[in-house]
């Protein structure tokens, strides 16, 4: 494992419930492992989140606005995930991108609203099972994160999270092979380190898409995989115990 702290966080996406949260809360307690972990549940469960979860396990949001406040109809601005107690705010996750439109300029400016408010962005990229058939995966995932360091500038990457999540693999059961997403994690390290050989070794690199108790642990030992963006095996406190317990 290399030196960077592991990072788990799980994407309850629009899932979840305060019993769940007080499943999730009770199993963590116990958790006396490395890594950092994170919970991200739905806006509603932020604060309530906050409350229940140890003080060591951080909060995260799922979405932010790219404005920060005013007239925007059902829109949450970063500081009030400050207030309500996140450290953190998934950007760019491929839902957003393929149901909500969101496209590399919005999600870069909701990066900069997420640090402007004190929030570490974990920055999604990922190709889709045409792009990697078509042998796009480096040109796609490279040119996601090039849009955001050019909007940005590399110094914010001091401060945030990047997470690779092949579409293909979301949600589907079909799981990168640590190889594959070893070698993807690396090239993604090389972008940074042609900006910034210090912000790449220090930048952590999450694995996400379909990470299971029983395959996270392979996935964690590559040398550019510095965790995981757990979605469906973050609804259930064991298996979401299990995982954060494989990354060391
Ligand atoms: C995700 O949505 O971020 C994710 C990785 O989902 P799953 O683990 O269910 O594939």
């Amino acid at each position: 494992m290399s030196k960077r702290k592991p990072l788990v966080a799980g994407n309850w996406k629009m899932n979840g419930s305060q019993a769940l949260l007080g499943e999730i809360a009770g199993a963590l307690v116990s958790y006396q492992g490395e890594a950092e972990v994170v919970v991200c549940p739905p806006f509603p469960y932020l604060a309530a989140a906050r409350a229940a979860l140890s003080a060591g396990v951080h909060v995260g949001a799922q979405n932010l606005s790219d404005q920060p406040e005013g007239a925007f109809t059902g829109e949450v601005a970063g500081a009030m995930l400050a207030e309500a107690g996140c450290g953190y705010v998934i950007i760019g996750h491929s839902e957003r991108r393929a149901l909500y439109g969101e496209d590399d300029a919005l999600v870069a400016a909701k990066f900069a609203r997420a640090q402007e408010a004190g929030l570490v962005p974990v920055l999604c990229v990922g190709e889709t099972l045409e792009e990697r058939e078509a042998g796009n995966t480096e040109a796609v995932v490279c040119g996601q994160l090039m849009a955001v360091i050019e909007a940005v500038g590399i110094d914010a990457f001091a401060s945030a999270v990047v997470a690779y999540e092949p579409v293909w693999a979301i949600g589907t059961g079909k799981t990168a092979s640590p190889e594959q997403a070893q070698e993807v994690h690396a090239t993604l390290r090389q972008t940074l380190a042609e900006k910034s050989p210090e912000i790449a070794s220090s930048t952590r690199l999450l694995y996400g898409g379909s990470v299971k108790a029983d395959n996270a642990a392979l996935l964690f030992s590559q040398s550019d995989i510095d965790g995981g963006l757990i979605g469906g095996a973050s609804l259930t406190a064991d298996s979401f115990l299990a995982i954060c317990q494989a990354a060391q």
